[in-house]
């Protein structure tokens, strides 16, 4: 049984900004962060809009930068996934698979967010084949040939100029008219030649045996339907929280699986925490994940130092 201050369950922004100021109040803090510490921002491309950058930074150098930071601060970061929070007031025993097992006086849980699939036929069968929620991971097998983006989100046109200096057609398919992303981005995909858009349509079917061969889309308005190639679907619309572990723990969600929060961060349960988009809605921003980190850092912080 490892012993810690305090505990923190992701290695994004959220958690990461949490384990800055907690560290920095003396608090001994351990990260686990998962097989690939980071989050959602390894996925990133270019990231313009995480203050106090004046050009653009790719998201997996914004990662590499808080981790390095963190560990500078004598933050440990592991790559345990905790499966298992267990406890009602401190010392609370977390559990990760594999079994090794940490007793912590605090904990916050920033576990992020995971891809929304579609769930239509042929897509759980052609993941790894074909369909694709990273184009930033996965664009490259698809050099050279036609590809479809899903979503009207940010991430959604953020892929679709991404894939678009790779592939010769991008087709980004939307469900309604008005987008999600911001209005820059939604600029600069319309002003892109080889990217078009396909409105008011949902993908109803994935086509293929082996690899991703195209997908049925239904056009809302009209009931149409057409089969339209290409040989990579990469789904981009939103994400859900990765809360599915916490279910048993006495941790309170929301009915989508959100980790209820109180302004300081606090959960149901004295002495859990939990920031980022594993509470966030509405503003799933890294600035705004960090923000939150901060504010559970130093409230955990506070919480330790009464404990112990
Ligand atoms: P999002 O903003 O929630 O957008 C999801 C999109 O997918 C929406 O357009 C939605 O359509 C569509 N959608 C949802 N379920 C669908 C379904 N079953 N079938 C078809 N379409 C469906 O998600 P996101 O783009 O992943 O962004 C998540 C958050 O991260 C946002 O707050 C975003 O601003 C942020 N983000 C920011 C940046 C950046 O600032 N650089 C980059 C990436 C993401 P409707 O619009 O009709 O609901």
């Amino acid at each position: 049984m490892t012993q810690t201050d305090l505990l923190i369950i992701g290695a994004g922004p959220a958690g990461c900004s949490a384990a800055v100021y907690a560290a920095r109040s003396g608090v001994k803090t351990v990260i686990a962060g998962g097989a690939m510490p980071g989050g959602q921002l390894l996925q990133t491309n270019d990231i313009e809009n995480y203050a106090g950058f004046i050009n653009p930074v790719p998201g997996y150098e914004l990662m590499d930068n808080m981790h390095k930071q963190c560990k500078r601060l004598g933050v440990e970061i592991t790559s345990d996934e905790i499966i298992k929070l267990e406890g009602d007031k401190p010392p609370f025993t977390l559990t990760a698979a594999g079994g090794k097992q940490y007793q912590a006086l605090a904990v916050i849980i920033a576990a992020g967010a995971g891809a929304r699939w579609l769930g239509v036929k042929g897509e759980e069968n052609l993941k790894g084949h074909g369909v694709s929620a990273c184009a930033t991971c996965d664009g490259f097998f698809f050099k050279g040939k036609e590809v479809m983006v899903v979503g009207g989100g940010n991430t959604a046109f953020e892929d679709a100029l991404f894939l678009s200096q790779i592939c010769p057609k991008v087709t980004l398919v939307h469900r309604r008219e008005g987008f999600r992303a911001d209005a820059v981005t939604v600029e600069k995909v319309k002003n892109t030649p080889n990217i078009s858009m396909m409105l008011n349509c949902v993908v109803e079917e994935v086509l293929g045996e082996q690899t991703v061969t195209g997908a049925v889309l239904r056009n809302v308005v009209s009931q149409e339907t057409a089969q339209v190639p290409c040989a990579g679907i990469f789904v981009a619309v939103g994400a859900v929280p990765q809360t599915a572990w916490l279910q048993g723990s006495g941790v309170e969600l929301d009915p989508s699986g959100l980790v209820k929060v109180d302004a300081h961060q606090r959960t149901n349960i004295d002495g859990i925490f939990a920031a980022g988009d594993c509470t966030e809605s509405e503003f799933r921003q890294a600035v705004v994940a960090a923000g939150s980190g901060a504010k559970a850092g130093i409230c955990a912080a506070s919480f330790v130092n009464l404990h112990r």
